[in-house]
């Protein structure tokens, strides 16, 4: 029994029959005749906080799961998208709104079948008009602290919304470091 979502029996890349032999350290399916392992999967979530004045930016899922809970926006990063490119990406499509990470906040590690990894980046809110994506949100708005605690609003959208509240200076982006990879960057305590 596989601890993956997804079980292969053949190898993806070239089609010959996987094997269970141990590769670094502990037994996984592999491909004798490629490259081929299967290290697992994973998916690579974003959200963001963006504060406008003693506002802060909301939407309601459209879709299960949480389908009407509120939340702050944010979405799945691409295979070839830096993530603080994600985030922002995903903040303008759903609301319209413009907003940059100033800082990392939060992590989320859920490991499972498929192991999930959600970031919550403090955001510096840049402009823009409050325009709904209909398939993605079904209302979003601005909500001071008074407003969002009558909403029904997700425990970590909360917890953050809270956190954020308080100058939490979190991780930041550092520039200078030599990185190995195009779209590399850092994010780091200083
Ligand atoms: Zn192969």
């Amino acid at each position: 029994m596989s601890m993956f979502a997804t079980e292969y029996k053949y190898c993806p890349q070239c089609g010959h029959s996987l094997q269970n032999t141990e590769v670094a350290g502990r037994v996984r399916e592999n491909c004798p005749s490629c490259s081929f392992v299967h290290w697992g999967e994973f998916s690579l979530g974003v959200g963001g906080v963006v504060w406008r004045g003693d506002k802060v930016l909301l939407v309601q899922r459209a879709y299960n799961p949480g389908k009407g809970m509120w939340t702050i926006p944010g979405g799945y990063v691409d295979q070839n998208e830096r993530i603080e490119d994600a985030i922002a990406r995903e903040i303008h499509e759903e609301t319209g709104i413009l907003a940059e990470p100033a800082s990392i906040m939060a992590l989320r590690d859920r490991p499972g079948a498929k192991h999930d990894a959600y970031i919550v980046f403090l955001m510096r809110d840049l402009g823009g008009t409050l325009q709904a994506e209909p398939s993605e949100v079904s209302d979003i708005g601005f909500f001071t602290l008074e407003e969002y605690r009558q909403l029904k609003i997700a425990a970590l959208s909360l917890s953050v919304i809270e956190a954020s509240n308080s100058v939490n200076q979190g991780l930041s982006l550092k520039t200078g470091v030599q990185l190995i990879g195009e779209l590399a960057i850092l994010y780091s305590v200083r």
